[in-house]
């Protein structure tokens, strides 16, 4: 099977309690304290493997990570070491990745609303290509470009006209999403190029239909429509584009009922469109969920309960600040009590987060063992956009970050401090006492 149709990490052990990399879930939350993000290196290693040779037969197949998916300079030196690139949408993530040794060459910058600065820290870095997103865009980067001589290879983000099957917050193929340039405005902005954006290098288009995405049809029709779009640019203006970006977006299994397709099943469904067409373009692949997902989980323990006549809830020491996804999108997850619990009986329970929202709720009505302080439980799938989401919220320290494989756990993300979470307050001085 596939690691984005597993829910657990693959290195996932129940002795007489959870293991997850050979290390045991109850001692890594005592000795770097909860709640703990967790990520099994052989899970991330397993999946970028898994990519790399589903796509192998194809000639031209580059492989990037969506670094906003979890972007840390360990995951990003992991990575790297895999022979990724980097999607990117910030200056943030492009610093991240920098600073951890990524070849730069390999890095996209992406995204509706590049800033001045950013785009300069993109240039001054030799990020190897933009997704150049709208006219404003085009206009601003080929003058910066100018300013500092440099010739940018650059990608047109299109929307392709694609509905698929996702929470309307994360779908962005469709025809008025925000991001990138409508199919009938890309000969504008080619003519723009060509004409009077000396400094920009146009190589290819980019899509990107949506997020946690199971319909593989979505992508055949995705992959037909650029590559016909693409033919179409290269014979109205006798070019010779060969580069197509089809985004991210597989599916993962967050619950029971999710059956998302195999990586190997994803990689057919484009080979046999890409297998159509007569020129051979290089193709980007940028999955970011698909990647990062399955190998992390993160570890609460357990505090208060609250029973009612017909529903109990009990709370863990983290929630939306550390996951907004279930507040955000109601994204649902599966869990496990990590501590031995023989003979305690089942129960329905509401794990509720800590926060001072009643929409904190990290999994509605899911049958555990009977639930007591300080019980350690783990959330399966939370690699992704968990701690890239986090906030401070309620003033909420983030939590840790271990990096777990054979037995040995290593910290990558410290956990902040109270220290941290005022050091870049500042009280003027009519404000002394
Ligand atoms: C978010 C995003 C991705 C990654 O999406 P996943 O669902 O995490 O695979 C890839 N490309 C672009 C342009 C994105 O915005």
């Amino acid at each position: 099977m596939s690691v984005n149709q597993f829910i657990k990490p693959v290195t996932t052990e129940r002795k007489d309690c959870l293991y997850i990399g050979g290390c045991n879930l109850y001692e890594l939350a005592q000795k770097y304290s909860t709640p703990l993000y967790v990520i099994d290196e052989e899970t991330l290693r397993r999946v970028c493997h898994e990519y790399k040779s589903a796509f192998n037969d194809y000639p031209n197949v580059k492989m990037m990570y969506a670094s906003k998916a979890l972007c840390t300079s360990a995951i990003a030196r992991i990575l790297d070491s895999e022979g990724f690139g980097f999607d990117t949408v910030s200056a943030g993530e492009i610093y991240t990745v920098y600073k951890a040794g990524a070849d730069m060459s390999k890095v996209l910058f992406n995204g509706n609303n590049k800033t001045q600065r950013e785009i300069e820290l993109a240039l001054d870095l030799n990020v190897g290509r933009f997704s150049v997103d709208n006219f404003y865009e085009a206009e601003l980067l080929n003058k910066l470009a100018l300013q500092k001589e440099k010739n940018v290879k650059i990608l047109l983000r299109v929307t392709p006209g694609i509905e698929c099957h996702t929470h309307d917050y994360i779908k962005t193929g469709q025809s008025d999403s925000k991001f990138g340039f409508d199919i009938s405005q890309i000969d504008k902005i080619v003519e723009l190029i060509l004409d009077k954006y000396k400094n920009i290098d146009l190589k290819g288009i980019h899509a990107h239909i949506g997020s946690q995405i199971f319909e593989l049809q979505s992508y055949s029709d995705e992959v037909q429509i650029l590559i016909d779009e693409l033919n179409r640019i290269n014979n109205k203006f006798s070019l010779n584009l060969n580069e197509l970006n089809i985004g991210g977006g597989l599916g993962v299994k967050y619950t029971n009922s999710d059956q998302p397709p195999s990586i190997s099943d994803f990689a057919k469904s484009i080979h046999t469109v890409l297998n159509r067409c007569k020129s051979k373009p290089v193709v980007y692949i940028e999955p970011g969920r698909s990647i990062i997902s399955t190998a992390g989980v993160t570890l609460y323990k357990v505090g208060s309960s609250k029973i009612l006549p017909n529903k109990k809830y009990v709370a863990l020491d983290g929630g939306m600040a550390d996951n907004p996804r279930p507040s955000m999108y109601q994204a649902e997850y599966t869990a496990e009590v990590v501590n031995n619990t023989n003979g305690r009986s089942i129960e329905k329970v509401t794990l509720a987060g800590r926060f001072c929202e009643s929409g904190d709720i990290i999994i509605n009505d899911i049958e555990l063992p009977e639930l007591y302080p300080n019980d350690v439980v783990c959330i399966y799938n939370t690699g992704a956009y968990n701690y890239s989401m986090a906030s401070n919220y309620n003033k909420a320290e983030r939590p840790a970050m271990v990096l777990v494989n054979n037995s040995q756990s290593d910290m990558i993300v410290y956990r902040e401090s109270l220290e941290d979470l005022i050091a870049k307050d500042n009280i003027p001085d009519r404000l002394r006492k």
